[in-house]
């Protein structure tokens, strides 16, 4: 039972100090550095509870594998990068205006922004 709780530290401080969305895979890739015999599955089950306490938001884009991110509660912009596939969080400056004109009879309840270019890694 104590380890399993130390296998959720790492992975929750993996995802914290990552500073942008990861996919398991990724997560995983990072948590063995701590911990080297953490297995895939083990990986998902642990971010699953994270999302369930809140301590994790899903990051979902059409086409894209789910990314985790911290919930630090802040709005946040994405930037994919379309080369290495990496979402990086950007912080939201945008008001809350939506970028289009909505018809009549349209009610918006909200808007996601994602921004797309390359990252400094890929230039
Ligand atoms: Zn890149």
């Amino acid at each position: 039972m104590k380890r399993q709780t130390r296998q959720g530290e790492v992975i929750l401080s993996v995802i914290r100090s990552a500073g942008r969305p990861l996919t398991p895979l990724e997560i995983h890739q990072l948590a063995i550095q701590e911990i080297p015999r953490l297995g895939i599955a083990t990986t998902y089950r642990h971010v699953k509870t994270l999302c369930e306490n809140h301590q994790v938001v899903g990051v979902d884009y059409p086409g894209q594998p789910t990314r985790y991110e911290w919930a630090d509660g802040q709005d946040k912009v994405h930037f994919a990068c379309r080369t290495c596939d990496k979402l990086f969080a950007l912080e939201d400056t945008t008001d809350d205006e939506p970028p289009a004109k909505v018809p009549n009879g349209f009610k918006v309840k909200g808007f996601e922004v994602m921004l797309y270019g390359t990252c400094p890694e890929c230039k």
